[in-house]
């Protein structure tokens, strides 16, 4: 699949989910969350269709995302059949860790091949308040749960924002001096403005940069294909490697290879723009044939725009959250 602008489009993000099972402060509202019906969101079948379809067309990875994925029922069984689609697609999943304790074992027989893991804090007090549940001792077992069962390498995923957990920034980085795991710092993505978080408390690249350097001298790594959008370094004698995704200050748009689809059915080009395509409806009404389908993915994939506007000071995102969308 290719787009308008010559970039290959071979990663498929699915969010199977709106509803989580925490409420950080920059994603969700605490109340009031209205989740959609479940008649409103795609079944597994539904979204294996559009999978197999996709990987026809030359998508090789697919990655699992919500909302909270493990909150759906099902989960591993939806995983096993992306495994096993014809093409086998490499399946990863991005998870806040609560429940991965008792899921990574069924999940890697399943065919899971990796997990990023998204974690802002390593203090129990800030963990609390930050995701207004609570559960950091459950998402460190989680994190031990997918080492041994081998869904590596693990990512952890950092969101720094000033005055929230700004100072860990080092604390997670030394995590990589003694464990297997890399820690990837994501810059705070402006979406919607009325949870109360602007984008003038996203640390950017430059700062993120200047906070590991304190801890040691970063040494630059080699781009592997497994990085995606980060820029990795490491720590002389390391075990793990550190990142940073600039997804605003520098973006990557130029090397995006991916399309989304939303629980509720909505393919996105573009993580950033609110222009979608209602496959739910084309499934439920239409009754598409695959050769319908696939021409669906292919014109999504040519209406990707070049790129986002967020660091001239656009607009965000004014409709979704990124538990709509799955990051
Ligand atoms: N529940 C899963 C998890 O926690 O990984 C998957 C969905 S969650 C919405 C995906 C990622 O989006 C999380 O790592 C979260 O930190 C990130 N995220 C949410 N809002 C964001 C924002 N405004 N900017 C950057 N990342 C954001």
């Amino acid at each position: 699949m290719q787009d308008q602008f010559g970039r290959t489009i071979e990663y498929l993000r699915l969010s199977v989910t709106d509803r989580c099972n925490l409420r950080c402060l920059y994603c969700m509202p605490d109340e009031g969350i209205e989740s959609i019906g479940h008649q409103r969101i795609l079944s597994y079948e539904e979204m294996t269709r559009v999978a197999a379809a996709a990987v026809r067309l030359g998508v090789r990875k697919i990655r699992v995302t919500g909302g909270e994925p493990l909150v759906r029922r099902g989960l591993v069984d939806f995983i096993r059949a992306l495994a096993e689609l014809p093409g086998s697609p490499e399946i990863a999943l991005t998870t806040n860790g609560l429940l991965l304790a008792e899921y990574a074992d069924p999940l890697k027989e399943a065919g899971l091949a990796r997990v990023n893991v998204s974690l802002d804090t390593l203090s129990e007090e800030r963990f609390s308040r930050l995701t207004r549940r609570g559960g950091l001792q459950q998402v460190l077992d989680g994190l031990d749960a997918a080492m041994q069962a081998g869904l590596t390498p693990i990512k952890i995923n950092m969101v720094p924002i000033q005055g929230v957990n700004d100072d860990e920034i080092g604390d997670f980085a030394r995590l990589t001096l003694q464990r297997h795991c890399d820690i990837r710092f994501v810059e705070f993505m402006p979406v919607r403005s009325d949870l109360g978080y602007s984008a003038e408390q996203r640390v950017n690249e430059a700062d993120i940069l200047e906070a590991l350097q304190q801890v040691a001298p970063l040494l630059p790594v080699r781009h592997n294909h497994l990085d995606g959008p980060a820029r990795m370094y490491r720590y002389a004698g390391g075990k793990g490697q550190v990142g940073v995704i600039t997804a605003v200050s520098r973006h990557f748009c130029g090397d995006c290879n991916r399309l989304r689809l939303t629980a509720d059915g909505r393919l996105r080009p573009c993580l950033m723009s609110d222009d979608e395509i209602n496959l739910l409806k084309v499934l439920r009404d239409g009754n598409p044939g695959d050769e319908e389908l696939e021409k669906i993915l292919l014109n999504a994939a040519r209406s990707k725009p070049s790129g986002h506007q967020l660091g001239s000071g656009a607009a965000p995102l004014r409709h979704r959250t990124m538990k709509d969308i799955g990051g």
